[in-house]
């Protein structure tokens, strides 16, 4: 069974839902509409596995193989938003997994640039986001915590993985005025979504957003 053009509807309506009702922590009552055009746009139902392909636009986690999960839809939505992402950024995300976040980042930038550290996923990622036309976006299979300082500073950095604590290097490769939006925790223990600031002067500020359960960045390279 596929997933249909209602589920996907339904999908943005249970993100609208979902943002509405977390108006006081993320501190606004609707997401950047060209945010929500992209969650319209990027196939999630090719980013799941064939036989969760009915479920694909649950407004939920599901498993991608190796342990790993993509990302509930809200928070796919809600993360990109906080980015704040203009048509000519050039951004950074840890954690390609499937690729989704990627396609949608995609979607809404110039340039994508994306680390995998389990192989695997790392080149089925970029076989999908290329068979899906994303050319603006490059993955490679590394350790995220280093960042990709080749391409560095950008104008955001985005962690889909959860830290213990927010990795110094990707904080020096922020452009002055660029975000970095990471949840910070233990794994399966309290972990908070966090937006880190540099301002023009280079000095950096941080603020909790939400309660999130990601899965952890591991630093062993697989
Ligand atoms: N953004 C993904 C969801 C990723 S789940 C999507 O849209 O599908 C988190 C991913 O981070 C997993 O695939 C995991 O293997 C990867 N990861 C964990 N630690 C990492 C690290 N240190 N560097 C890069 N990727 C890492």
């Amino acid at each position: 069974m596929s997933a249909t053009t209602a589920d996907q509807e339904a999908m943005l309506r249970d993100i609208i839902e979902e943002v509405a009702v977390t108006r006081h922590e993320i501190g606004k009552a609707a997401l950047d509409q060209r945010v929500m055009a992209a969650m319209a746009k990027v196939p999630r139902e090719r980013f799941v596995g064939t036989y969760d392909r009915y479920r694909a636009f649950v407004n939920g986690p599901l498993p991608i193989g190796y342990g790993q999960t993509i990302s509930q839809p809200y928070i796919v939505a809600l993360m990109s938003d906080l980015l704040q992402p203009r048509a000519d950024s050039v951004v950074l995300e840890i954690g390609t997994g499937s690729g989704y976040q990627a396609a949608v980042l995609g979607e809404l930038v110039q340039q994508v640039y994306s680390i995998e550290i389990i192989s695997a996923l790392a080149s089925a990622a970029a076989e999908r986001l290329q068979e899906l036309g994303y050319d603006n976006v490059t993955v490679r299979h590394g350790d995220g915590y280093q960042g990709w300082p080749e391409h560095a500073p950008f104008d955001g950095i985005i962690v889909t993985a959860a830290a213990p604590h927010i990795p110094p290097p990707l904080v020096e490769q922020l452009k002055p005025g660029a975000r970095l939006v990471i949840p910070v925790g233990e794994p399966g223990g309290i972990q908070e979504l966090m937006l880190v600031e540099k301002r023009a002067d280079g000095s950096v500020s941080r603020r909790g957003i939400l309660m999130v359960a990601f899965v952890p960045l591991t630093r062993a390279q697989r």
